[in-house]
């Protein structure tokens, strides 16, 4: 393996050198993002409006459009430190593999029981409710990266935490489950009888495996109509895209201390947070005027948010009982053909980001499954690291952007973000082995059907 100069293989920063606040790129953007609607009134939501589902240091977060730079308490950056600084990885074996000029580096967050960046927004999320005195949270997940890195940060700190699972992933991912239950999470497949809306859902669609929406729509049920609980959220908030500019301000700290500059910054974009999270810093110096980046967003074609979606008012939840977000969306209702990314199958995407891809900061492009997992296996192979289906998504996307510097004979910079390990996904990988992944796409009358379902008022033209 050829090593360049004095660049390391690995860069790993002092515990001295760690963040000490986070970055929130909102208070360097000309236009802010638009603010979260009351789907009542049509208002702009409240400071007492949010507390009512969610803590009260994140709401005061979640509307703070001015403050750069937050302090990270103290009790987080001890909880980082179980786990950080995440090594910032030189892809000197990918790079030979590919006969690429490039230079690729990647900001690995899998290196946790949780597998995935999440777990950075998860204790700060746990140790406000903490700080205000609750009982505890409850939540939705998915796929279960979520869940479980809450459960962990829940256990750390002695708060309860009910996590709703849709209950096809409950099934389906029975060790997932069993890990959110190691850390003393109580996980109840969703729809449930143990809520009003779940005992609703399950009276009209009996036998139903569930969605993400109606998960939401139980754990905020359960959270306000329990003293002691409030709701949180593992993506597309404001709030979260603060707590995970931890990635990429670790990230620049370790470019700047060996002079390394990045081309390019890619990064998959389900909800916005992690991709949110590295481009932080960087997106701040392109903001200010210091310096120029191309950043990209990299979304599953199956469910294509920046790239065919509408910048409009959208409802976050399939339930729609949620506030209105401005975002990239392809409707409330827009179920994904059966994708294996499940952290990348949200309908819409972060207000910051959307407003920044919409004035043009950044870019998107959407790639197919089955070139993913193509990606994802040579990565396996060359790097060692088995990527998280998410992941895989902006490997492939720097894959092709270092094959377009052999062709071209540029040495770009490309950093991509690792956000995960894959290790409860080999479903996935047992499918494309055998050839029986599929690669839908929407067509424009599957993604008008979503469409249609925004809601339409004054001012919300799409
Ligand atoms: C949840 C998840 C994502 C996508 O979520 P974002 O909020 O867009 O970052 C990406 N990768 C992994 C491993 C995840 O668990």
């Amino acid at each position: 393996m050829k090593q360049e100069g004095n660049i390391p293989y690995k860069i790993y920063l002092e515990e001295s050198e760690m963040p000490t606040s986070w970055y929130n790129m909102r208070a360097d953007m000309k236009t802010k993002p638009a603010p979260l609607l009351n789907p009542g009134t049509l208002k702009p939501m409240t400071f007492e409006e949010l507390t009512g589902v969610f803590c009260d240091d994140l709401v005061a977060q979640e509307l703070d459009d001015d403050t750069a730079y937050v302090e990270i308490p103290e009790e987080i950056r001890s909880f980082y430190k179980m786990y950080r600084p995440s090594p910032l990885v030189r892809a000197y074996c990918l790079e030979e593999k590919l006969q690429t000029p490039a230079k690729i580096y990647y900001k690995f967050e899998g290196n946790n029981t949780s597998g995935s960046h999440k777990l950075n927004s998860a204790i700060a999320q746990a140790y406000y409710a903490k700080k205000q005195g609750l009982k505890g949270v409850t939540t939705e997940t998915g796929a279960g990266q979520w869940g479980t890195a809450l459960s962990m940060a829940c256990a750390y700190l002695g708060l309860d935490c009910k996590v709703y699972m849709v209950k096809v992933s409950y099934e389906q991912k029975p060790f997932r489950r069993e890990v959110m239950r190691t850390y003393g999470a109580s996980v109840t497949p969703s729809p449930s009888d143990s809520t009003e809306v779940g005992r609703k859902i399950l009276a009209e669609h009996p036998g139903t495996t569930g969605s993400l929406g109606c998960a939401i729509s139980e754990a905020v049920e359960v959270a306000t109509t329990n003293e002691g609980y409030r709701y949180v959220l593992g993506s597309v908030l404001n709030q979260v895209l603060l707590h995970q500019s931890v990635i990429g301000i670790e990230t620049k700290t370790a470019m700047d201390k060996y002079g390394i500059v990045p081309d390019i910054i890619i990064g998959c974009a389900g909800g916005g947070s992690n991709l949110g999270g590295l481009i932080a810093p960087f997106m701040g110096e392109k903001l200010r005027g210091e310096r120029d980046y191309r950043i990209i967003a990299v979304e599953p074609a199956s469910c294509p948010s920046f790239t065919r979606g509408k910048f409009a008012y959208d409802f976050c939840d399939t339930g729609m009982i949620c506030p209105l977000a401005k975002m990239y969306t392809l409707g409330s209702g827009f179920i994904p053909s059966p994708n294996h990314a499940g952290g990348l199958r949200f309908h819409g995407m972060s207000s910051i980001l959307s407003q920044l891809y919409h004035d043009g900061y950044m870019e998107a492009t959407s790639v197919e499954q089955t070139s993913v997992f193509e990606a994802a296996e040579l990565f396996a192979r060359t790097e060692g690291i088995l990527p998280a289906p998410e992941s895989a998504h902006a490997i492939r996307t720097t894959i092709d952007e270092a094959l377009k510097c052999r062709e071209s004979g540029e040495e770009k910079t490309i950093l991509f973000g690792l956000t995960g390990t894959g290790y409860f996904d080999m479903v996935a990988y047992e499918k494309f082995h055998n050839g029986e992944m599929n690669d839908y796409i929407p067509t424009d009358a599957d993604l008008q059907a979503g469409f249609d379902g925004i809601p339409k008022f004054p001012g919300n033209e799409f």
